[in-house]
């Protein structure tokens, strides 16, 4: 009887395998004509200096939606996207766009752009970057790379001359997801990062965990030394906000300060911003 049973689970689990592996192929399928059809949009997060009270920088944030399944996680997609190879005309769209909206923003707010690990194999990635900051006119300054360790992880020759070659046009460079790879201090000694990114782990457990505030401070003390700026993921609270100010975290970023969103929505608050208003309800600058 129990074999019986046995045998079920087993045609039960591949089964699902192999609906799993339908529902790869067929968002694989979706995924490449989704440019064509519009299907994809470019949100973008904001992103404030805590010694200004001001947002600096936007982070974009890429959004698929499909015409029956609605809206798919990046999560889901991007694996995909990188799998298949379709993540290099993608992630030349999103540069575009994102240079595109960034050269309208008031007030020299830049914008922060994720790379895949596959991008830094692809030789006509400078070139891209170039031609999209010569169309929109933003200087590269204004443009930031996120990378997370998995870019480096192969000690790949190709990715350090063509990070070498960003940092040479004069584009930022951050470490997105900070803390939650293995050999994350390696890296800060291999390459010069202009940002560190803290990630949401250590943020979300601040209250509860002295061990994550004593990584934070840590993190903080390290980027201070390295004249890094020190950006604090996924901050959903006020109290979260209240810490990492104390910790002198030079910037956050999360729901508590803003969602992603689309472009013309994050344009309307960054005139607003530029005329005056302030960005949280309470105004961090003053005592
Ligand atoms: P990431 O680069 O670490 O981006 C931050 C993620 O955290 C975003 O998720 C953002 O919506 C989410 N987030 C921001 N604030 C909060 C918060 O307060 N609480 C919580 N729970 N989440 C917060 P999203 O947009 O789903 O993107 C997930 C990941 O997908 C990104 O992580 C990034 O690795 C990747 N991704 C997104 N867009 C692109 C893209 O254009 N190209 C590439 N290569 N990867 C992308
Ligand atoms: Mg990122
Ligand atoms: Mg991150
Ligand atoms: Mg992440």
């Amino acid at each position: 009887h129990a074999k019986e049973n046995g045998r079920n689970d087993f045609y039960l689990f591949e089964e699902s395998m192999e609906h799993q592996f339908m529902e790869l192929r067929n968002l694989e399928a979706a995924l490449r004509g989704a440019i064509e059809r519009e299907e994809l949009e470019v949100h973008y997060q904001p992103i404030i200096n805590l010694k200004s009270g001001k947002v600096t920088c936007c982070e974009a944030l890429l959004r698929w939606t499909h015409p029956e399944l609605g809206p798919i996680s990046p999560a889901k997609f991007i694996p995909i996207a990188e799998s298949t190879g379709l993540i290099t005309p993608i992630s030349h769209w999103v540069l575009a766009q994102a240079c595109e909206a960034a050269a309208q923003w008031p007030g020299d707010v830049s914008v922060a752009v994720n790379m895949s690990p596959a991008l830094l194999k692809d030789i006509h990635l400078s070139h891209m970057i170039l031609s999209a900051l010569y169309t929109t006119g933003l200087p590269a300054e204004r443009l930031e790379l996120e990378v997370t360790e998995s870019v480096l992880l192969e000690d790949n020759v190709q990715a350090n001359s063509v990070i070498r070659e960003f940092q040479k046009i004069g584009l930022k460079l951050s470490i997105d997801d900070f803390g939650t790879g293995y050999s994350s201090l390696a890296y800060l000694k291999r390459y010069r990062f202009d940002k560190i990114k803290i990630d949401t782990s250590f943020i979300a457990d601040v209250t509860r965990s002295k061990e994550a505030r004593a990584i934070i401070n840590a993190l903080v003390g390290l980027a201070d030394e390295l004249d890094m700026e020190i950006v604090a993921e996924g901050i959903e609270t006020e109290t979260q906000l209240g810490y990492v100010m104390g910790a002198r975290c030079t910037a956050a970023q999360g729901f508590y300060i803003g969602r992603p969103a689309p472009g013309d929505a994050i344009l309307r608050r960054l005139t607003a911003q530029a005329q005056g208003q302030t960005w949280l309800r309470e105004d961090l600058s003053s005592p």
